[in-house]
């Protein structure tokens, strides 16, 4: 059978009535942008995050920027952020006019370096950019440490995260503030482009309102150089309702996860290893990749080909780091400074993952890896 890479016509078919219901609430309520339903999303979404305040906006790349932006960081000071990220998170940094500082990852969960992170930390460091990469959080306990007694702000890129947890902690709800992304493929998609910053900080949930809606704190009255950029009232309809389903969906992603680690480990010694799960059942895999060494019969793009032409989809994240992209060539990155960055962009090697895929599907694409690995 094919195998899709996400499924999302199977993840609504349950629920598609109570959507339709939601959708035409708002239609005939006529408040299509700002008002009762986003503010009921925001509440019900932060709450969930255990979190003061959640500020929606038009995607997660302006929750991004406008969220740095609120808590005061900006032009003359550092944002670390690692290399291996969804180019969102550099475009964040650099609409929020501060200077990213790049560092690479750990090659066996691809998040973070935290060492390095340490390292380049200094006077000028005014943000701590952890992203979430691929479901699972940057170590709390972690980036605690290196916060602490520090004026530095600790800002969450939970795009890839919602609702994960490590180490007792829920992502989002770390430091001063986090960003989520509802782009339709993420672990709570909307039917289009939303986003969300939540802060524990009255203040800069106050800013961050303004700054979505014209920099206006009231009508016609431009107190902040702002945008706009806000959550539709249609897509948090969808979203109120789907919230309720969330814990589960990434439950059945983790099991999904753990059948592929079992399928998959007799494969290891072939140079196929899944990334490493530090947070057990708290990594809600927002994707799975697995990590293709390249030997003289394969290597990561001729398996993705092998798996394509049996119609297995699979896809690559990422496969350019931030630091060589032509956009930010200006930023001073070349080749090699960030090996393993760079190493896994040419290994890793994203296979189907979604709420409710059968095992079956797990069996095949585990079988299709193994016969191209081990012929
Ligand atoms: C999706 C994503 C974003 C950006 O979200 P948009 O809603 O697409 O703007 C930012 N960071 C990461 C890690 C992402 O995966």
């Amino acid at each position: 059978m094919a195998i899709p890479f996400v499924d999302l016509a199977l993840l609504h078919a349950p629920i598609q009535g109570e959507i339709d219901r939601a959708i035409a609430a708002v239609l005939a309520d006529g408040q299509y942008v700002l008002g009762g339903a986003l503010t009921a999303f925001e509440r019900a979404f932060a709450d969930a995050c255990g979190v003061a305040h959640g500020v929606g906006m038009g995607c997660g790349t302006d929750a991004i920027a406008l969220g740095l932006q609120a808590l005061g960081v900006g032009p003359g000071q550092e944002v670390i952020l690692p290399a291996n990220t969804f180019v969102a998170t550099l475009i964040g940094v650099v609409r929020s006019g501060a200077t990213p500082i790049l560092v690479d990852c750990d090659p066996a969960t691809g998040l973070m370096d935290l060492d390095q992170t340490a390292a380049a930390m200094g006077d000028r460091t005014g943000a701590l950019l952890p992203v979430h990469l691929y479901g699972q959080m940057v170590s709390p306990t972690a980036l605690l440490d290196l916060v602490r007694d520090r004026d530095v702000v600790l800002f969450e890129d939970a795009a890839q995260a919602h609702l994960a947890e490590r180490e007792g902690h829920r992502a989002g709800s770390l430091g001063d503030g986090a960003a989520f992304s509802f782009f339709p493929s993420k672990n709570l998609g909307s039917f289009g482009d939303g986003g969300l910053f939540l802060t524990p900080h009255d203040s800069a949930a106050a800013t961050a309102r303004s700054l979505r809606n014209y920099g206006a704190p009231r009508k016609y009255y431009h107190a902040d150089r702002g945008t706009n950029s806000r959550l539709d009232s249609i897509q948090a309809a969808v979203l109120s309702v789907k919230l309720p389903h969330l814990q589960h969906w990434n439950q059945q992603r983790n099991a999904a996860a753990a059948t592929y680690d079992r399928l998959l480990a007799p494969l290891a010694d072939a140079g196929i290893t899944p990334l490493i799960n530090r947070s057990g059942s708290g990594h809600v895999y927002h994707l799975y990749p697995i990590r293709v060494r390249p030997c003289d019969r394969f290597d990561r793009d001729r398996l993705q080909s092998t798996l394509e032409a049996q119609g297995i989809a699979t896809g690559i994240h990422y496969p350019i780091p931030c630091h060589l992209q032509p956009a930010y060539a200006d930023l001073g990155y070349g080749p090699g400074h960030f090996p393993h960055a760079e190493a896994l962009a040419e290994q890793l090697l994203s296979l189907p993952m979604y709420p409710g895929i059968p095992d079956a599907a797990l069996e095949q694409v585990a079988q299709a890896i193994a016969a191209a690995a081990l012929g």
